[in-house]
């Protein structure tokens, strides 16, 4: 049980899944007792989550979660797509997806008496546990790389957290994080280390499940997700979040993952097309710096997440990334690069007939254009200056 390993397994050093007590959970509750609950955050599904109640209401921990998801049919014509939804999870108080992983562990760390919780982080991260433990007065020590983009280093100083920059890649402050954790006796949020950021992430999952699929016909094809792949721990927490569903008998069919890397940053999408699950470091390289990554820490289970649900791996270069920032802009969207990854992966898997023009699609936009106003502006030309007359 949880109390007995905190990270990895201690055998091969594997991610651990959380089991939750499924029997229990039928036993006392059916889907109708999480629809359409006025808790508007991932808290309405507390009652599927392993963490205690960790207070902090009407905080921003109390706002992670439960994003909109919208209907896009202007894209999905110039797609060919009959259905098309994006998740947009800009809302989030930080600002990006990780506010869903930070928020169950800070719940975690207030459980196990934690006094102070550390993570690696390329930004987004680092930035959501510095809010959430903002949010209820817990303390924050992150390890982030000097070459973060200057938005999420400010959020992290901004959010009083006691801040590292690193002079060297997100690996290396992953590896000084650990190291912390074990000299300081500190709470580690690391991604791919502690098994309850899946559990935050799969509420992504019960969302998708409660906004869409439960919406479509019982009898026509299943949802295909597209998720924008880096360590891997949102697609493994994704799948996740659906596997939990199947287990309890919630979720008729399980939908088609497809996981989208960067070009430059691709182990997992190269370990999926050679078929096995050997995983080998690469020199990541790519505009996209929360998907950039040489050694994915949840690599295997992202792997599974695509090979279980039918699924696969697309790769994208930076310049259809950019395209997709302007894309996903005229449709009301502001999304980071990491986070319009997705979309471009979707593009391209039209132009490969990965999808068929009838397949129900929802694409994941991870974070906040805010987060990286650089690459924005790269995605789009500059206004014309003109004379004040
Ligand atoms: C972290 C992150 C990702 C990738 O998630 P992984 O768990 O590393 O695969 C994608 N988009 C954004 C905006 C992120 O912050």
């Amino acid at each position: 049980g949880p109390e007995e390993v905190t990270y990895t397994c201690p055998k091969d050093g594997g991610n651990l899944d959380i089991i939750l007590d499924y029997e229990a959970i039928k036993g006392q509750y059916t889907p109708k007792n999480f629809m359409g609950l006025p808790e508007a955050s991932l808290w309405r599904y507390h009652n599927l989550l392993p963490v205690e109640d960790p207070g902090g209401y009407e905080t921003p921990l109390h706002r992670a979660g439960w994003t909109p998801v919208y209907k896009t049919t202007r894209l999905a014509k110039k797609l060919g797509l009959e259905q098309l939804w994006v998740k947009d999870e800009s809302p989030n108080p930080t600002a990006s997806f990780k506010d869903r992983a930070s928020a169950i562990v800070v719940a975690r760390a207030i459980q196990i008496g934690a006094e102070v919780t550390v993570a690696a982080s390329t930004g987004n991260a680092g930035a959501a546990l510095a809010g959430m433990a903002a949010a209820v007065g817990t303390q924050a020590v992150i390890f982030a790389p000097k070459s973060a983009p200057p938005a999420k280093i400010a959020q992290l100083i901004v959010f009083g957290a006691r801040v590292l920059l690193v002079d060297g890649t997100y690996d290396q402050a992953f590896d000084l994080s650990i190291e912390a954790t074990q000299n300081f006796g500190w709470y580690n949020r690391n991604t791919g280390y502690n098994p309850f950021t899946a559990e935050g992430k799969k509420t992504a999952g019960f969302e998708i499940w409660e906004q869409v699929i439960r919406r479509l016909p019982e009898d026509g094809k299943p949802l295909t997700v597209f998720i924008p792949v880096g360590d891997g721990n949102i697609i493994s927490g994704v799948h996740k979040g659906f596997k939990d569903l199947k287990a309890l008998g919630w979720l008729a069919h399980m939908p088609r993952i497809i996981g989208v890397q960067s070009e430059g940053s691709a182990t997992i999408a190269n370990t999926f097309h050679q078929g096995d699950e050997d995983i080998h470091a690469v020199q990541a390289d790519t505009l996209a710096d929360s998907i950039s990554v040489d050694l994915p820490r949840d690599g295997v289970r992202a792997l599974r997440a695509a090979r279980e649900t039918g699924g696969t791996y697309i790769t994208v270069p930076d310049s259809a990334i950019l395209t997709a920032i302007a894309e996903l802009g005229r449709v009301g969207i502001f999304a980071e690069p990491a986070a319009a990854t997705a979309y471009a992966g979707l593009v391209k898997a039209m132009d490969e007939s990965v999808v068929a023009s009838d397949d129900p699609v929802l694409v994941l936009s991870t974070g906040s254009g805010f987060k990286d106003v650089k690459a924005a502006m790269q995605a789009v030309s500059a206004a014309p200056i003109i004379e004040p007359t």
